[in-house]
């Protein structure tokens, strides 16, 4: 069921929700994948499951499955894409409550939290909306 003040929920008919901290890419089988705006970790997203549940403990196994291999495939094309020295991953929603995963790519070469917890939203980096772009089509190609 969609919950019309959920971001992620929202997405398709209502984005000015998820626009606050995040851009739409695409559609995954069973998640939407988002660009996070914060760019202090070039390639950061998050994975949001296409199911309004607020916990991965509320996906059945099959769904929980699914939503896990999600996360795993743009882990491995944020890898090609960026080729980051590690990859954190981040599920804390204790505000929002819709399963969704950030994944923040890291590099060795930026000493901006790098051996170090990544802030929810450092508020550092904002591109242009044709940088976003750019990022977005990068990600989506090494799909
Ligand atoms: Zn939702």
């Amino acid at each position: 069921m969609a919950h019309t003040d959920c971001a992620y929920c929202m997405i398709g008919e209502n984005d000015e929700l998820v626009g606050a901290f995040g851009i739409p890419v695409c559609d995954l089988p069973a998640s939407r994948l988002i660009l996070f705006k914060e760019q202090s970790h070039p390639g950061r997203c998050i994975v949001a499951s296409k199911r309004h549940v607020d916990d991965i403990s509320d996906l059945t196994e099959e769904e929980s499955t699914a939503f896990m291999a999600d996360v795993r495939h743009v882990a491995a094309a944020l890898h090609k894409a960026f080729s980051p020295d590690k990859i954190n991953f981040g599920a804390y929603g204790d505000t929002m409550h819709h399963l969704h995963f950030h994944l923040v790519p890291k590099y060795a070469s930026d000493s901006f939290e790098f051996g170090d917890v990544f802030a929810m939203n450092p508020g550092r980096v904002t591109l242009t909306d044709g940088e976003y772009a750019e990022l977005a089509k990068k990600i989506v190609d090494a799909l």
